[in-house]
């Protein structure tokens, strides 16, 4: 298998190769109209871990015009049906 090293991370404790632990952790509320998400990398040898902000792409509602992440559902749509406000 090849790993993808289009930029690799390197640890700033031990100079180490980072290896992506969690990829688009969306950062702060869910009620925030625009949440930031990050790359979480951790360094194997010494547990260090650094936030990179994700390179994953961001999307604008159609129905709210809210900016939410690709692969996440709208929050502000998902609040609204939950609240079921346009009846
Ligand atoms: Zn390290
Ligand atoms: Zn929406």
């Amino acid at each position: 298998m090849e790993e993808k090293r289009e930029a690799s991370k390197l640890c700033p404790t031990c100079g180490g190769g980072m290896v992506l632990e969690v990829a688009s952790y969306p950062m702060g509320s869910v009620f925030l109209k625009e949440r930031f998400h990050v790359d979480i990398y951790r360094c194997p040898n010494c547990d260090r871990v650094n936030l990179f902000a994700a390179k994953s792409k961001l999307i604008t509602c159609s129905v709210c015009g809210s900016v939410h992440h690709a692969d996440e559902r709208c929050a502000i749509c998902a609040i609204n049906a939950a609240f079921d406000r346009k009846n």
